[in-house]
């Protein structure tokens, strides 16, 4: 089962991980930082599963080129990184019956924080308890989940099923 650990011990596996990269967004793209779970990829775009999670089923959407502001991206690029939100949200709803879903950019300015890129991304978030709130999710107060790999695996193994399904 996937394990709640607090947000130290994250931090601190996050860092053993990968030491501090000057991006952490970008040091996912290129590998750098453990295994990556990915759901979609293509040149421009991937979608992955982030190793550390508010909720069991989140995906994040991370265009590949580095940028920390809106004005750097290019419109047809972030139509893209939404039209494949959208798609994730899709597969979330058929995958895990959430109550909700929450799908938010939470990246860009201010500087980097390990659990704050600032490299622009989308994250995709099934909410399963009638009381969560935008306030819990968006914090790791409260910890965050992991889990071990064969469930990762088996999670993007449905996610890919049910991707592949969506585009038909
Ligand atoms: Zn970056």
């Amino acid at each position: 089962m996937p394990e709640l650990i607090s947000r130290a011990a994250a931090l601190s596996r996050i860092e053993r991980e990968g030491g501090r990269p000057a991006c952490l967004m970008c040091a996912v793209r290129d590998r750098a930082v453990g295994d990556v779970h990915a759901i979609f990829e293509d040149d421009a775009i991937l979608v992955m599963l982030p190793r550390y999670v508010r909720r069991w089923g989140q995906i994040m959407v991370l265009p590949k080129s580095h940028a920390t502001s809106f004005a750097e991206v290019d419109p047809a690029l972030w139509a893209r990184v939404n039209e494949l939100a959208h798609r994730a949200a899709r597969v979330v709803e058929r995958v895990r019956a959430p109550r909700r879903v929450y799908v938010a950019s939470t990246g860009s300015g201010g500087g980097e924080l390990t659990q704050s890129s600032m490299h622009l991304h989308v994250h995709v978030i099934p909410l399963y308890e009638p009381d969560d709130k935008p306030s819990s999710i968006f914090s790791w107060q409260d910890g965050v989940w992991v889990a071990a790999p064969a469930e990762w695996i088996a999670l993007r193994d449905d996610y890919v099923r049910a991707w592949s399904a969506q585009g038909e």
